[in-house]
């Protein structure tokens, strides 16, 4: 299925490689709470770091083998029995399917869900239910993508007026504080979270460190990976 493809999805279903849980969220605001997790399949980036290439990347592994389209009653059912109060649907990038997500998001939020969706920042959500925050991460040139790919001024400035998004970096060193800080002030955007980037722990605490002077002088928040930290880059965790 391609991106224009999945755009235009049945509401009904979603394409999905993965629901799991209990576990724990493991990056932004809500760092250890137990979430069940739904990740989507599907991408239209291809960061140069990214850790869920099994969503989307087509030369390296078997569309057919890591994806499935299920109903969304289905989903919900499934993320319903792991009964966590949180549920983070994530990706891929979960937005390219919107109107699935927005269903499954009802489903949820009726029966007392939160629900956080982790996007890449590039695609509007043409709907807001309340018990939803967006956890945007617009991508830096450490991507490897260029600016007017990864970049979406209208989209980050739609998310911030929502008054439901935090922004969420991922950064490898220090310098690329500079850079974020470039994005935040061009696009307005006032909740600001820095990710360090790794997929073992010593990456993630060895950055961390690195980063959290540069963090608190500019008045942003820091983010853990705990996932890492605990499990290192085990899928299903
Ligand atoms: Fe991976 Fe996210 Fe980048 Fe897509 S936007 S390639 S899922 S890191």
């Amino acid at each position: 299925m391609t991106v224009a493809e999945m755009n235009s999805s049945s509401p009904g279903h979603l394409v999905v490689s993965e629901v799991f849980g209990p576990t724990i969220q493991g990056e932004g605001p809500s760092a250890g709470r137990r979430a069940s997790f739904v990740r989507l399949g599907g991408c239209n980036l291809a960061c140069s770091w990214c850790d869920t290439p099994y969503t989307w990347d087509w030369s390296r592994f078997e569309r057919a083998a890591e994806l499935r389209t299920l109903p969304v009653e289905e989903v919900a059912r499934d993320v319903r029995a792991i009964a966590a109060p949180l549920v983070v649907i994530t990706g891929g990038e979960p937005l390219l399917q919107r109107d699935g997500i927005t269903n499954l998001v009802e489903l949820l939020t009726a029966v007392g869900h939160q629900v956080e969706i982790e996007t890449n920042g590039t695609i509007a959500p043409h709907r807001m239910q309340e018990g939803v925050r967006f956890n945007v991460s617009p991508k830096l040139a450490n991507s490897g993508l260029p600016e007017e790919r990864r970049l979406r001024p209208s989209v980050l400035e739609a998310f911030e007026a929502t008054g439901k998004a935090i922004f969420k970096f991922v950064v490898r060193a220090p310098q690329e504080l500079d850079e974020v800080e470039a994005i935040v002030r061009r696009h307005g955007l006032s909740d600001v979270w820095i990710s360090p980037e790794g997929v073992v722990a010593d990456d993630v605490i060895r950055r961390s460190i690195a980063l959290i002077d540069g963090v608190l002088t500019r008045s942003w928040s820091m983010s853990s990976r705990l996932h890492i930290l605990l499990w290192g880059d085990e899928r299903g965790r």
